[in-house]
């Protein structure tokens, strides 16, 4: 409740004194709990007029820093973070943490350049950024129809946990195996006892997948597991209750995995079965139709060995 009000009051605050993204209608930064601001992604996929920022952000200020968790998804969009920040602190940002390598969430590194941050992300992160990184920057700019920035590889590697000090501010970083991706990355704000939880979290825009299922399915029972009430997903609502908000995307993993391996034991060809599995969770999610299909596809590819 405290925490609504507050962010209630936070949100009309800023929406009088910080217009960081012109094109859309509202201040899209929010502070969900002292110190900690999200800037709230739109449910779309990547186009010229949102210049992709469609992922929540965060950003945590401390006593003596300030960390970035995701810089956003494109050049205009991490500027656009970059100075959401500055009205709101003068602290530099010392930390910019990718929760992985998905373009709507780390395009926007190249705003945070000049003050050279120490970019954070997860062990495997480099490799995946080596791999699609060039892929994904063309594929943005030709949708953006302009240069859509770099990504900067992370001077920081996360093998298992680490932390960051903010200065009375401390983050606790894990690195997962396989789920969303193969190298997600998750916060927890101690201060705030909430978790930022990247892309192993969508609420309302269906999820997409980029890793493992299995794991996701995993990794998503441990988050679960935390003695949290409140997390910032990858994409939905700033701040949700947790682990409640898991519930949705736990039970559309667990009908996929189920209705694909039902289709392998039946021989269903993969053409057919992309347009008839998870026909129960379309009118759950928005974006359901551009992204069933690829998911159905991972999750064939993945469980025909079991
Ligand atoms: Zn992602």
């Amino acid at each position: 409740m405290e925490l609504s009000r507050r962010r209630l009051l936070a949100a009309a605050g800023s929406c009088l004194a910080l217009p960081v993204l012109p094109a859309l209608a509202q201040d899209p930064v929010s502070e969900v709990a002292p110190g900690l601001f999200v800037r709230h992604g739109i449910d779309q996929d990547a186009n010229k007029a949102n210049r992709d920022a469609i992922a929540n952000l965060a950003f945590v200020i401390g006593r003596q820093a300030v960390a970035v968790i995701d810089p956003g998804g494109s050049r205009a969009d991490g500027e656009a973070l970059r100075s959401a920040i500055a009205a709101r602190t003068n602290l530099p940002v010392r930390w910019v943490v990718m929760t992985h390598g998905h373009p709507d969430h780390v395009f926007g590194a190249e705003a945070f350049l000049p003050e050279k941050p120490t970019f954070v992300g997860h062990a495997r992160l480099p490799e995946v950024l080596a791999s699609r990184g060039e892929y994904y920057r063309q594929g943005l700019g030709r949708i953006l129809g302009t240069d859509a920035g770099t990504v900067e590889p992370p001077g920081k590697l996360v093998d298992g946990k680490a932390e960051i000090d903010l200065g009375g501010r401390v983050l606790e970083l894990t690195a997962h195996p396989p789920a969303h991706t193969m190298a997600d990355l998750t916060v927890i704000d101690v201060g705030a006892q909430i978790l930022i939880a990247g892309d192993l979290l969508f609420v309302g825009r269906v999820p997409s997948l980029d890793g493992s299922l299995k794991g996701w399915i995993a990794v998503l029972d441990d988050l679960a597991r935390l003695p949290l009430e409140h997390a910032v997903p990858g994409h939905g609502p700033p701040l949700v209750a947790w682990p409640e908000a898991a519930k949705p995307l736990q039970h559309y993993l667990t009908a996929l995995r189920d209705e694909v391996k039902q289709a392998i034991a039946k021989n269903v060809p993969l053409e057919k079965a992309v347009t008839s599995i998870g026909r129960g969770e379309r009118g759950k999610w928005k974006l359901f139709d551009d992204y069933q299909g690829r998911n159905v596809t991972e999750a064939y590819r993945e469980l025909e060995w079991d």
